[in-house]
């Protein structure tokens, strides 16, 4: 199957999620997780129609950039951002997903005020509590989001999270549950540089489930692009 035709069918099975919750459709964005994958292909999903395309690395942002891979599309970033990295990505995407910590949160508002814009961020949380993963928990969340005028290079535009890898189907809808209750807290109060329209979860293996809790974005790779010849550790 092509690119393109993994793509419709993947749209054809999150309509289908979205009506079986009774949401509409369009309320769900798909991000193309493209790691791996070189600007050609990454253009071919421009082209079948994904929302927009999301970036683990760093070095693959800054080589498929000015290939034009993403063009009439938003990139965001979605991997680990290590904190000496971020002049390379703040201002060049749309939308940092993965901010999972305060120093990184404070390194990118920095780095914002100083090139003199606001960058759009979402905040991982760590749903599943896992020790060896990076990301806020959801009480540090709560208690962040009331401060966040305290960083005026940054604008909080809602959640993202990677919950724990799953042996069966349905075992991660606690979690998405758990981040849909977090989103909605947050998204009903008026907090300065607060603006949420966006709760990032769901992959290949779990988006039907996370549009079934409240998704509005899934990043999806291995179902658009095929098989990785690896699998790239996303967790941190
Ligand atoms: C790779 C990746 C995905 C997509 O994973 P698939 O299982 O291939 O759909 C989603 N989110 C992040 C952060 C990733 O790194």
């Amino acid at each position: 199957m092509s690119i393109a035709e993994n793509i419709a069918a993947l749209r054809e099975r999150m309509d289908a999620a979205a009506r079986a919750a009774g949401r509409d459709p369009a309320e769900i964005l798909l991000c193309a997780a493209t790691k791996m994958n070189d600007a050609q292909r990454v253009k071919e999903a421009v082209a079948a129609g994904v929302d927009c395309c999301g970036e683990n690395r760093v070095q693959e942002l800054t080589q498929k950039q000015p290939l034009g891979a993403y063009e009439g599309k938003p990139v965001h970033f979605i991997g680990h951002l290590q904190t000496n990295k971020v002049n390379k990505v703040v201002g060049k995407v749309d939308l940092i997903q993965s901010v999972d910590r305060m120093e990184l949160l404070e390194a990118v508002n920095r780095t914002a005020l100083r090139l003199g814009l606001k960058q759009d961020i979402l905040l991982e949380i760590n749903i599943g509590a896992e020790p060896q993963k990076g990301g806020f928990s959801p009480e540090e969340a709560l208690a962040l989001a009331p401060r966040m005028g305290e960083f005026p290079g940054i604008r909080l535009r809602g959640l993202m999270a990677i919950p724990p890898i799953s042996q069966k189907k349905g075992d991660n809808c606690k979690y998405f549950a758990k981040m849909r209750n977090l989103y909605i807290d947050i998204a009903g109060k008026k907090y300065d540089n607060v603006s949420m329209v966006c709760l990032s979860m769901g992959m290949s293996d779990d988006f039907e489930d996370a549009i079934a809790q409240g998704s509005t974005m899934v990043r999806v790779g291995t179902a658009i692009f095929g098989a990785r010849p690896y699998q790239l550790t996303i967790d941190k």
